[in-house]
Formats: structure tokens, sequence, C-alpha cells
């Protein structure tokens, strides 16, 4: 059995325009110690899925569907469950540390907050552990450090404190929300390899814009698009042979691949093409693309892609 099985799952919050289909019938299973990378331009709904997971939403979002966690649905557990499940069990990095963490607490003060939260520490035991998760997190001076305020921090150190609040609980499941969001290239390197030493023993959903991070750390990969998956399969087979046309776009935009980006823009969540969703942009659609949505499509080795060109 999967460690996670998400199962038909949708999340659709009303807006003034409309539903806001965030996600939308999407199936996908995640290993124990597997890491699978979920890719997708902005907006794709790949944040929600996360926060569907976790249940960080707004109270008018309605989550439909089952999100099945060591044989338990999610979605059945009340709110005192799901507090006791969140930072313990299952932990988010969350996106933007700048915004994410508290800047009128140390950021020592804020990772023993969740070492009292979820592993029942004293404060003064919480405290030397938190200095002990950034020693981990290999930020330089961590006991220094511990004692500052995240303005007082680099981007590459504040994602380093995100990263050790997330796995101060010692979840299970962990997802990281756009880890590299925003670093420079040398920095980046250094958090891909961070989170691949820490998360080693541990499921991970790693939500990301970031391809060639994503191919980096993630066994799996699994590409969203306007509400709902177009193809999952090994991270090998996504970089080197993508079958459907979104994914062979995402993969020509990487750097080692001449940064070509995907003409036109994503489609309205509340309103999406019929057919298939890609059909505007697809430059190999033909008119079944555009009266028929195609189904998610078996391929081999159990790669799967939503497109009439996969079989
Ligand atoms: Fe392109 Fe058609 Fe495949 Fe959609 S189903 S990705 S429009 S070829």
């Amino acid at each position: 059995m999967a460690m996670l099985d998400i199962i038909n799952l949708r999340t659709y919050f009303p807006s003034p325009d409309g539903l806001v289909k965030a996600v939308d019938e999407v199936d996908l299973q995640i290993e124990s110690n597997e890491k699978l990378g979920l890719i997708g331009e902005t907006g794709c709904g790949k944040t929600v899925l996360g926060m569907s997971i976790i249940r960080l939403l707004l109270p008018s979002t309605r989550i439909m569907g089952r999100i099945i966690y060591k044989g338990k649905n999610l979605l059945d557990l009340n709110s005192e469950e799901m507090r006791l499940l969140r930072g313990r069990e299952i932990a988010m990095i969350l996106q933007n540390p700048t915004t994410s963490l508290n800047p009128v607490l140390k950021v020592g003060d804020q990772i023993a907050e969740v070492l009292r939260l979820h592993m029942g520490l004293d404060k003064e035991q919480a405290k030397a552990k938190a200095v002990e998760m950034l020693a981990a997190t290999m930020i330089p001076e961590a006991r220094m450090r511990a004692d500052q305020y995240p303005h007082e921090l680099s981007g590459g150190m504040k994602e380093r404190v995100m990263i050790a609040m997330g796995l101060a609980g010692q979840p299970s499941f962990v997802i990281a929300d756009e880890p590299t969001k925003g670093l420079d290239a040398k920095t980046k390197a250094e958090i891909v390899k961070l989170i691949r030493d820490m998360t080693a023993n541990r499921s991970m959903l790693m939500i990301t814009h970031d391809l060639a991070a994503a191919g980096d750390i993630c066994d799996r990969i699994a590409v969203m698009y306007a509400g709902e998956l177009l193809e999952v399969a090994t991270a090998g087979a996504i970089l080197r042979d993508p079958c459907h046309p979104y994914t062979q776009g995402f993969v020509h935009c990487l750097p080692s691949q001449g940064l070509q980006p995907i003409p036109g823009s994503s489609p309205s969540l509340i309103d999406p093409p019929l057919g298939c969703r890609f059909h505007p942009r697809c430059p190999r659609a033909m008119d079944i693309c555009k009266k028929e949505h195609p189904p998610m499509i078996k391929m081999n080795k159990g790669n799967f892609a939503r497109c009439f060109l996969c079989t």
C-alpha cells in the first residue's frame, strides 16, 4: 500500500468570478521513502494540492475525494486530529521564508516552538535541540544564528531555517513548497544537496517550477497543468524522454536546453478549455483535442500521460 494515496481529489474555492477548480480529479500515489516532484507553471494548482493534503485552506474551500495517509482518510479527520498530525507526521516547508517566518521572533525560538509542540521537550531542551537542527542544516555559527531575527539572515540561511522547522517534528512525510525559489545558483545547489540528505529516510512531495531541482532530488515527477495532472513518470523519463507536449515544452525551458519558453499562458481555472486543456498552446494539437478530454493513459514501466499521442 502507498504511504499516500490521493484518489479523485477535487479542491474548489469560490471567487467573485465563479468556482475556481484549482485541483481537478487528481489521482496520485507516493510510496514510503519516495520523493515525488510536482511541477508546473505558476497558478496551475500545485500549491493548493499540497495545502489540500495538510488541510491548510480557507474554510470556504470544498475538498472532495480521498487522501489516504497510512491507511487513514485525512479528509475524515476533525480539526484537532489534523492539528496533531501536522508537523509531527506530515510537515510542510512553506515557500517564501521571508513572509513565512515570524519577523519578531528569533529563528531559534521559532524552531524550538515546533520542538516543544511536537516532541514534548521543555524550553531549555527545545532551545538546545533547535541549535542542533540549525547546525544539521549546515548553517554557519548555528548557536549565534539561533539568536538572530529573520531579517538578519540571507535568503539561503532563511531557507535552511524553514527546512529545520519543517523537519523538527521528525515527520514521515514532508511537503516542500518551492524550496529553491529565488536562490542563486550556488545556494540552490547547496539547498538541493541539503534536502536530499535530510529527507533520505522520508517521503516527500516537492512542489516546484524548477524541473532541474526536481530531477536532482526526486524519484518520480508529476506534471500539473490547469488543475489536472498531465504526465507522471520517473524523473529520468520526464527529463530525457517526456511524452506529453507540455512536458516536452517544460524540458525545453531548461537552461541546458536553450531556455525556450512555452508560447501562450495558462488557462483560467474557472473555465478551462474544452477537450485537452493544453490544446490552445499545443504545437501538435489535432481536431479531436478540441472536442475530447484525453484520459490518463498508462504507458510502459508504469508511466502515465494525458495525451492522445501517448499510447
Ligand atoms: Fe496536444 Fe492533443 Fe496531446 Fe493535448 S491531447 S497535448 S492538444 S496532442
